[in-house]
C-alpha cells in the first residue's frame, strides 16, 4: 500500500487553498501535478548545466548533452523499447502524432487513403490524419463504452494505411487492447499508432510486448514539465519516413543545392530541443517508477472503485463509461444539472473538475450527450477527497 500522505508531501500545490478551501484537485487528466524533484531537477538544470547542446566542444555543452541523452535512455527504459534511438523528443503527444501524420503520410499515404480509429479518439488523434486528407473509418463502441472489436476486420480496405487508437480515453477510462488491435493491423499489413496520453501515468507499457509501431505520450500528463512529449518509433518505420522539420541538428551536411539528414533520432528534432524539459521528464519517469506502476495502478483502481460505489449513490447520478477494463477517470451526469453548472460549484468548494467534450466531440456526438462533468484520480488523491467531491454534488442537486 502507498503512504498517500507522504507522496503528497512531494506536492507543495496540494497544500494551497482555493476560496479558503482545501484544493481538492481532480483534473489530473488534463495534467498532473509536479512534485518538488521535478521543479528541483529544473532549477538545478537553469542553474548549473546550461548550455546547448550536440554543438558544444566545451564542458558544459558536453555535460548537457549527456544528461539530455540519458533522459532518452530514461524514457527508452521505461517504454522497454529496443533503442534509444527509437525514442524522439516532441513538444507533446499532439506534436509526436502530428509528427506522424504528416511524414508518414509524405512517404505512404495518397488522399482519401484510410486511418482506422476508435470511437473515442481526443481531437489529436482525429485532426492530424484529416489534415493530410485521410478518410477515418471509426471502431465503434457499446453501451458500457468498451471497443467492438468484432467489427475491426470489416474495417480495413484496400486503401487502410494505418490504425491509430487511444490506450486509454480521456471521457470514459476505457483501456483498450491495444497488443491485439496490434495484431489485427498488422495481419492486415498495416502499422500502428498508439495514443498513450492517458495510459502511461496509469499503468506499465511495454512498446515491444504490445508490438506496437508508434507510441506518443506527454510528459505533463504523467508528472513532469508541460511542453515535452515523446513519440516512439520502429527504427523500421523512422528510417523509411521523412523528417518532419528543417532546421538545425537534424542533418548531416547541407548545401545550397542538397541536404542529407542526420540519423535517428536526430532526423526529426529539428532545432534546439527542450534539454530541461527532456532531463525534468526523466525525473518524473524515475520517481513514479520508484513508487511503482503498479502500486499506483492499485490504488487508483481501488479509488475508482470508491468513487463509482459513492457518486453512484447519489440520486439521478448517470456514468458514462462503465467497461470492465478501466483507469481512473469517471466521467458523469447528474439529473439535469448542466455540467458547466456543476464545475463552477464544485470549483467554489474548491474541487476541480473538468466539464465539456474533454477535445473529444465526435465521442460526444456518438454518446448523445453534449458534454460530460469528469473527476480523474492521480497517484495522490484521497478517499477523504472522494467524499469532498460527493458532498459537493449533494449540495449542488439542493441548490437546483
Ligand atoms: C491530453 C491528451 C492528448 C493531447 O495531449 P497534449 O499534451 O495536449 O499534446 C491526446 N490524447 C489523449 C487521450 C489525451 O488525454
Amino acid at each position: 500500500m502507498l503512504d498517500i500522505e507522504r507522496i503528497r508531501e512531494d506536492f507543495p500545490i496540494l497544500r494551497r487553498e482555493v476560496y479558503d478551501r482545501p484544493l481538492v484537485y481532480f483534473d489530473n487528466a488534463a495534467t498532473t501535478q509536479k512534485p518538488r524533484c521535478v521543479v528541483e531537477k529544473i532549477e538545478a538544470a537553469y542553474y548549473n548545466v546550461n548550455a546547448n547542446i550536440h554543438r558544444g566542444v566545451h564542458f558544459l555543452s558536453q555535460q548537457a548533452t549527456e544528461a539530455h541523452e540519458a533522459a532518452r535512455e530514461t524514457v527508452r527504459a521505461f517504454l522497454n523499447a529496443p533503442s534509444s534511438a527509437e525514442i524522439i523528443f516532441t513538444r507533446g503527444t499532439t506534436e509526436a502524432i502530428n509528427l506522424v501524420a504528416s511524414s508518414y503520410a509524405r512517404a505512404c499515404m495518397q488522399p482519401g487513403d484510410e486511418v482506422i480509429v476508435t470511437a473515442m479518439e481526443h481531437h489529436s488523434n482525429i485532426v492530424p490524419w484529416q489534415l493530410q486528407g485521410m478518410r477515418l473509418r471509426v471502431i465503434p463502441i457499446d453501451e458500457h463504452g468498451t471497443l467492438d472489436l468484432e467489427a475491426l476486420p470489416g474495417l480495413f480496405t484496400d486503401r487502410t494505411r494505418l490504425v491509430a487508437v487511444t490506450h486509454m480515453s480521456n471521457v470514459l477510462g476505457t483501456v483498450n487492447p491495444v497488443a491485439e488491435i496490434a495484431r489485427v493491423a498488422h495481419a492486415h499489413g498495416v502499422p500502428i499508432l498508439v495514443d498513450g496520453a492517458q495510459a502511461v501515468a496509469h499503468r506499465a507499457v511495454d512498446v515491444q510486448a504490445a508490438d506496437v509501431d508508434f507510441y506518443a505520450f506527454s510528459s505533463h500528463k504523467i508528472y513532469g514539465p508541460t511542453g515535452m512529449g515523446v513519440l516512439y518509433g520502429k527504427a523500421e518505420w523512422l528510417d523509411r519516413i521523412p523528417p518532419y522539420q528543417g532546421g538545425g541538428e537534424m542533418i548531416r551536411n547541407v548545401s545550397f543545392e542538397h541536404t542529407t539528414y542526420n540519423e535517428l533520432p536526430y532526423k526529426f528534432e529539428a532545432g534546439t530541443p527542450d534539454f530541461i524539459g527532456s532531463t525534468a521528464l526523466a525525473t518524473a519517469l524515475d520517481y513514479v517508477q520508484r513508487i511503482g506502476l503498479d502500486a499506483i495502478a492499485e490504488h487508483e483502481h481501488e479509488l475508482l472503485r470508491y468513487a463509482t460505489d459513492r457518486l453512484g449513490a447519489i440520486p439521478g447520478m448517470r456514468f458514462i463509461g462503465q467497461a470492465p477494463e478501466k483507469g481512473s477517470v469517471l466521467s458523469f451526469l447528474v439529473g439535469d444539472i448542466h455540467p458547466y453548472d456543476l464545475g463552477m460549484i464544485l470549483d467554489r468548494l474548491g474541487i476541480a473538475i473538468r466539464t465539456g467534450h474533454h477535445c473529444a466531440e465526435p465521442l460526444m456526438h456518438v454518446l448523445g450527450v453534449e458534454g460530460t462533468a469528469r473527476a480523474s484520480f492521480a497517484l495522490y488523491n484521497t478517499k477523504a477527497e472522494v467524499d469532498a467531491l460527493a458532498e459537493g454534488i449533494e449540495r449542488a442537486q439542493k441548490m437546483f
